[in-house]
């Protein structure tokens, strides 16, 4: 199919042959948990390629064994989220945080230094700063707005430069959509690396990925998602992905084959299903999106907008927007003029945006990341990125974009204000 160039259009049938299950045209759910080898030397083969023992020969697939290893469902989706990212590579799992402890275990060891940027997701942060601290990783943070010689000289100030094996980044941050500069923290980790071992640098982008930005393109060596965001985008599974080159992804896969993380080939077949409606689904909720920050943007309500179609064309945010990312995406925050009472009032009277943490779903959600997703930081970061009292942040949906206006200005309009908006 050399013809088909779009990975939409190879959504509904790639890596699925129908002759092999009764002409299904959708793949059946392949709810086994082991697979029949034709021959004892067929079996000793594919098991020398699973467990890292031998490369594979060029054209040579790995066949199916055992389904914490692989499984048709496990496999069609893992080649279909290649094509999006253009990467060698997949390797699926059971959650995003799976996908996350599973990269940072494999690429550092006691004694090495981690570089990553704040805020990151609150359980990527807690594995960070807890469990990796227990195993003698340290680890050390840089906010979106420090510069490349800040960086390099904050790397330099812990004294362990010499130990710096990854950078982790998640870019837009969460929640205020604060940008990371990918090409930037690949000039850091070929700074540090000299002529020692390659520094990897891993890119979570959950908030614009696999559509409208692939970090692999700007030099990361790992791009990492929550797939139960954008990728599953119903709010009905949890699941995460990992891709990469087909080097650093083999390490990705053996040491997921022995944590065993791997998701169910029923959650595997409802990613399948979602797969083919990403691109739609994902333009549509930035449409939406642009319509409800525009008029987010005039509310006398709102005293601060941050939406990544709205950035000052003069600023570094701006410039680097225009570098990475095809799209403004479909994540909003703003600040609501006073502070959590207000913040409460406005969340207590939506109706159909709903009430929730998670984001990146068919329909639109809004939660306080000062109380919720992000209670856990301390004041200072909170000060530092911009985490007030007043803000709220809302993922925009496929709703239409006229009712979703409608429910956020009722909302502000039972809030109770010193002075009236209306
Ligand atoms: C949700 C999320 C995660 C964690 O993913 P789970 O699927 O909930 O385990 C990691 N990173 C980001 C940016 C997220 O939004």
């Amino acid at each position: 199919m050399k013809s088909v160039t779009h990975p939409e259009s190879h959504m509904m049938s790639y890596g699925y042959k129908p002759e092999l299950s009764e002409g299904a045209i959708k793949p059946p759910v392949f709810q086994t948990s082991t697979f029949v080898f034709k021959t004892a030397e067929e079996g000793k083969s594919y098991f020398e390629i699973a467990y890292g023992i031998r490369q594979k020969e060029q054209d040579e697939e790995l066949g199916l064994i055992y389904s914490r290893i692989n499984n048709p469902n496990l496999e069609i989706l893992e080649n279909r989220l290649c094509l999006w990212e253009k990467a060698e590579d997949c390797a699926v799992f059971e959650s995003g945080m799976s996908a996350i402890s599973t990269v940072l275990l494999e690429f550092l060891k006691p004694g090495d230094l981690l570089l990553y940027s704040m805020p990151t997701y609150g359980g990527t942060d807690h594995f960070i700063t807890h469990f990796l601290k227990k195993v003698a990783v340290e680890a050390i943070g840089f906010t979106p707005d420090q510069s490349k010689e800040e960086i390099i000289e904050l790397v330099q100030s812990t004294g362990k430069a010499d130990r710096l094996a990854l950078v982790y980044i998640e870019t837009p941050a969460n929640p205020t959509n604060a940008l990371v500069d990918i090409e930037m923290c690949k000039e850091i980790c070929s700074h540090f690396e000299g002529k020692r071992d390659h520094i990897y640098l891993a890119v979570d982008n959950t908030y614009m990925g696999p559509i409208w930005s692939n970090p692999l393109q700007f030099g990361a060596d790992l791009v990492l998602y929550s797939a139960t965001k954008y990728i599953g985008g119903h709010s009905d599974l949890i699941a995460g992905a990992v891709l990469g080159n087909a080097e650093v992804m083999t390490r990705v896969k053996v040491l997921r084959t022995f944590l065993g993380n791997m998701p169910s080939p029923h959650t595997c077949w409802l990613l399948l299903r979602s797969l083919e409606t990403l691109k739609v689904r994902m333009e549509q909720q930035a449409r939406n999106t642009k319509y409800v920050a525009d008029f987010l943007a005039q509310h006398p309500a709102v005293s601060k907008l941050y939406y990544l179609g709205a950035l000052d064309p003069a600023s570094r945010a701006h410039e680097i927007h225009q570098r990475q990312y095809t799209s403004s995406g479909a994540m909003i925050a703003f600040e609501i003029d006073g502070g959590e009472e207000e913040a409460f009032q406005f969340l207590n009277n939506l109706n159909l945006i709903k009430l929730a943490v998670s984001l990146g779903s068919t329909e639109s959600l809004a939660q306080h990341p000062a109380s919720m997703t992000h209670i856990g930081l301390s004041q200072d970061l909170k000060d530092r990125i911009g985490i007030t009292e007043g803000l709220v942040r809302l993922s925009i949906g496929v709703e239409n974009h006229e009712d979703l206006i409608a429910d956020i200005s009722y909302a502000f309009s039972k809030v109770q204000q010193k002075v009236a908006y209306i």
